[in-house]
């Protein structure tokens, strides 16, 4: 072939090449910015860009301002190579109409990563604040439990105390001075309450409650609740009656939740009522479900406190009821034990003074015949320990003198006090007593590590172990169970349940043996 052929073939390739290029990139140019979405196609603007330059570079051989390949050795085969890339550019420009389709899906799958990344963002973000959260409220419940056990500590000599005073152990009291003791009692009552009540509702909202229902019969613990609430009844002269039918099937519910929500309710029932009045506790069924209503003849709820009377620390203002005591928790604890055990509460007034009517439902038991009989409450102390060495292991003062008393004074056996753990177990394991009473929190050595090291040694192995802790939630019990504890006791404890869970734990020692 020629050179001149060659050069005129070159020209004619880069004219085809040429026109198509810039043809290509008006095409792109257009579909790039005429786009729906009208967002930035980076894709658009670089295949723009590529098209212009090759037809920029194409026109400068057409305009021969540089050599043509008719002077190059294998311009032959340079030609062949411009024909195949006009040839390739006319095949791209008759696919013009895939250009937006294209252009518009690199575009979704470009917006798409950076939103998917931005997501990645805030997932990992949700992440961290999660954990916080986590942490947050296991921070809360460990300050609730160290507030809780503060306030339980100094509460259990108060409570004692006034108990042994009332009981008359170390000398008689006037009338004056027994109604005045009483008064305090009352008042520790409370404040351990409003405790119970808070870490209750701290509880609750956490999901940290679990119930244990069983068969239970209503009847019989609507009467425990009156005999709970009948101090306060007596003395507003408030009639509080149980109009459980004797023939209501048992509930299945758990027994201590279950009197936990009645007492509250005939509780406020009692509370909001003038002297006089009546409260009735009275109970049905619909198919699988049981009704329980607590009626009162009281001061009555607006209708418009109706929905927030549930609400935590709530409580309706008005002169009469700002005289009554409370935490405004009663309630909020009441609708969540009530929903855990899947029925639901609601309260109804005809408005002021006419009485107040709290209904929940609970479901029916299916098999009723297994019921679980109440422990029967021993009413009075006997001196179980009859001269028996009893260690009591405790580092407040106050409460080891209220221990020794109870131990020596109520209960006829003979205290040997330690004030921390490392002690303890060498005078167990020196002189092995009948029973240990155990605080948990003790300094240097903790109870838990007391009650495993007696465990493991054949001097103290059987040697009945209580618990007795101001620390009040589940794992705690459960970590002294496991460490070797027989029994539990909360502080605040009076001498009754300090006797009755001694007796309980040297009967089942004796039982054993
Ligand atoms: P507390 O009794 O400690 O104030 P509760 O949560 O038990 O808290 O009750 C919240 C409020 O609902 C009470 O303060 C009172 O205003 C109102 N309430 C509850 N029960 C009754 C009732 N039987 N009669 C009238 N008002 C009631």
């Amino acid at each position: 072939m020629s050179p001149e052929l060659v050069d005129v073939l070159d020209r004619l390739a880069n004219v085809v090449l040429g026109t198509a290029s810039f043809l290509i990139a008006t095409l792109i140019a257009i579909a790039t910015f005429r786009r729906a979405t009208r967002t930035f196609a980076p894709l658009g603007v670089v295949f723009l860009v590529v098209f212009v330059a090759i037809g920029v570079r194409a026109l400068t051989r057409v305009l021969a301002l540089e050599p043509g390949a008719g002077g190059q050795p294998f311009g032959g085969l340079l030609v062949a190579v411009e024909w195949l890339q006009a040839a390739a550019a006319v095949a791209f420009l008759s696919l013009h109409r895939r250009y937006g389709v294209f252009i518009e899906s690199a575009a979704m799958v470009s917006e798409y990563e950076t939103e998917y990344a931005a997501k990645e963002r805030e997932a990992q973000a949700l992440v961290q604040v999660n954990e916080e959260l986590r942490r947050l409220d296991e921070l809360k419940s460990e300050f609730l439990a160290m507030v809780s056990h503060e306030l339980r500590t100094p509460l259990t000599a108060i409570v004692g105390y006034s108990r042994l005073l009332m009981r008359q152990v170390h000398g008689s009291l006037t009338a004056k001075q027994l109604e005045q003791q009483e008064a305090i009692l009352r008042s520790a009552q409370r404040l351990t309450d409003l405790i119970n009540d808070l870490l209750d509702v701290s509880r609750l909202e956490a999901g940290r409650v679990e119930l244990q229902p069983r068969p239970t019969s209503l009847r019989q613990i609507a009467d425990q609740v009156i005999a709970v609430v009948s101090a306060a009844a007596h003395g507003k002269q408030i009639r509080v009656q149980n109009d459980v039918p004797a023939d209501l099937p048992h509930l299945n519910a758990d027994p201590t939740r279950l009197q936990q929500i009645l007492v509250n309710l005939v509780g406020n029932a009692v509370k909001f009522t003038p002297s006089g009045g009546l409260v009735r506790i009275a109970a049905g069924t619909t198919g699988e479900q049981a009704w329980v209503a607590v009626e009162d003849t009281g001061v009555g709820i607006p209708g418009d406190e109706l929905a927030r009377i549930w609400d935590p620390f709530y409580q309706v203002e008005s002169p009469l009821r700002r005289r009554h005591g409370g935490s405004g928790l009663g309630l909020t604890i009441v609708r969540r034990l009530v929903e855990l055990h899947g029925g639901v509460v609601r309260a109804e007034s005809q408005g002021a003074n006419k009485g107040s009517r709290f209904t929940f439902t609970l479901p029916v038991a299916r098999d009723a015949g297994t019921e679980v009989p109440e422990q029967p409450v021993a009413a009075r102390i006997e001196r179980v320990l009859a001269g028996r060495n009893v260690l009591i292991v405790e580092d407040e003062p106050d409460n080891q003198a209220l221990m020794r008393s109870v131990i020596e004074d109520i209960l006829g056996g003979k205290a040997t006090v330690c004030e921390d753990g490392e002690r303890a177990i060498h005078e167990a394991l020196e002189q092995p007593p009948a029973i240990v009473l155990l605080d948990l929190m003790l300094p240097r050595v903790s109870g838990w590590e007391v009650a495993r090291r007696l465990r493991q040694s054949p001097r103290t192995r059987e040697v009945p172990i209580v618990a007795v802790s101001a620390l009040a939630r589940a794992q705690e019990r459960e970590a002294a169970v496991h460490a070797g504890c027989d029994a539990y006791i909360a502080k605040p404890f009076t001498p009754e349940d300090m006797a009755r869970v001694i007796s309980g734990a040297l009967g089942r020692q004796g039982a054993a043996a």
